[in-house]
């Protein structure tokens, strides 16, 4: 019987790379992993893999859509890809410097004080007009 794996990252990233050849819209993180599964001849990718490995390697633009959590904002990391998050500062009403956004620089998750929690990712692949 053959063992079927998962796809490594180099596989992963050729698979997006061919996606890439027409400008495409991808409505959501599990239709870009049946998408890129069709290049990985039976080998299984995760989607929260896939996604964090598109947007390193920056193949995809991505679009988030959010709901407000009940939480206060804790991660240092980026929840989207995983890259260290930036705070943003402003000024309370005593003037002190306060935490008032949470930035990733890489696929431009935001957030503010209150969590934003991913639900649906769109992604955008391929050139640019
Ligand atoms: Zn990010």
């Amino acid at each position: 019987m053959v063992k079927i794996g998962f796809a490594s990252r180099e596989e992963i990233v050729n698979a997006i790379k061919s996606l890439s050849g027409d400008r495409k819209i991808v409505p959501s993180q599990r239709k870009l992993r049946d998408l890129v599964s069709v290049f990985l001849e039976g080998k299984r990718i995760g989607e929260r893999r896939l996604r964090k490995i598109a947007i390193e390697e920056g193949l995809v633009k991505v679009k988030i859509i959010y709901r407000e959590g009940k939480d206060s904002f804790n991660l240092e990391r980026c929840p989207v890809c995983g890259r260290r998050i930036s705070k943003v500062y402003g000024k309370d009403i005593w003037g002190r410097n306060r935490e008032v956004e949470f930035i990733c620089k890489r696929c431009g998750y935001r957030s503010g004080i209150r969590r934003k929690i991913p639900t649906r990712y769109i992604f955008y692949i391929g050139k640019k007009d």
